[in-house]
């Protein structure tokens, strides 16, 4: 890891959009060997943030190719998959507010796109609704009949202590400054309410062993990626921000990308990964991170 602390001039022209560690540390950010094509990622030296340099123009039109009617709806292909983790998901809710049933309890999902988790939370008996910035994966949200505020949670302007239970599913990842967010979810939870983060973890085997060439970190695939936590970053940002770390898992290993190899080798690579998810699961280095955090008394 080069040491060259990192100014506000980045490696790309233009102005940087994060300029300071989303946590809120104070310590420098400094660049990595993971060199994407916005310049290096930097890393905080407090918590182990990896921050993006891209600038501000380039962050704004990465967000524009988000918005598709589509959203994020599983695949039939991926179907399965999703319906399994939001059982784990909605069962560790259920057992962490007490409510067997979900019957009677309220949840929200900030950036609920199409409304895949949506459906799958009143599947599991919760009164679900869903804040979604995108328009046209809004819309198709709403027009199956899923009760979704279109626009930024800020504009929702939801009472105070509205919702047991808020789901923020691949968003903070998204955000320069994450710590608004988090304070207004501490708002409008109940007393002892419920946030569960899933993120990418950058803390991962998976960034130690292909480094640049994860696809999370891939600013054109997935619009806007450019903050990337870990088990600690997010520990720390959740305490600033009113919340305490209930449980939290970190999931599977990835060698390759599909399109990087061919068959035979991606093949070989992707039982490799299999075999590493496992340990990969157990010292919390598996590249997909879900968290529980629980809002404590002002
Ligand atoms: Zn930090």
């Amino acid at each position: 890891m080069s040491r060259t602390r990192v100014t506000d001039a980045g490696g790309v022209a233009g102005a940087r959009l994060i300029k300071s560690c989303p946590v809120g540390c104070a310590g420098d950010l400094v660049e990595t060997a993971i060199v994407l094509p916005e310049g290096a990622l930097c890393r905080c030296l407090v918590c182990g943030q990896l921050v993006s340099q891209i600038t501000v123009e380039a962050f704004d039109s990465s967000m524009k190719e988000f918005d598709t009617p589509r959203g994020t709806l599983p695949t039939l292909r991926t179907q399965r998959r999703h319906d399994a983790r939001a059982a784990k998901l909605f069962g560790m809710v259920k057992t962490l507010i007490r409510s067997e049933s979900g019957t009677g309890v309220r949840l929200l999902d900030i950036g609920c796109s199409s409304g895949a988790l949506l459906r799958s939370a009143m599947t599991h008996g919760f009164d679900a609704e869903g804040v979604e910035p995108a328009a046209q994966a809004a819309e198709s949200a709403k027009s199956i009949g899923l009760k979704v505020f279109h626009g930024y949670l800020e504009e929702a302007r939801f009472p105070a202590s509205s919702f047991d239970v808020v789901t923020l599913m691949e968003v903070i990842e998204h955000l320069p400054d994450p710590s608004p967010l988090l304070r207004e979810v501490w708002r409008i939870l109940k007393p002892n309410g419920v946030l569960v983060v899933g993120t990418g973890n950058g803390a991962s085997w998976t960034v130690r062993l292909v480094g640049a060439r994860w696809g999370y970190f891939q600013v054109a695939g997935h619009g806007g990626h450019i903050s990337f936590f870990n088990p600690t970053s997010l520990g720390i940002l959740a305490q600033r921000c009113g919340f305490r770390v209930e449980c939290g898992e970190t999931r599977r290993v990835s060698l390759a990308e599909p399109h990087e190899a061919g068959r035979v080798t991606y093949r070989i690579l992707k039982v490799a990964a299999e075999v590493l998810a496992m340990p990969a699961r157990l010292f919390g280095k598996g590249h997909d991170m879900l968290t529980f955090l629980r809002k404590l008394p002002a």
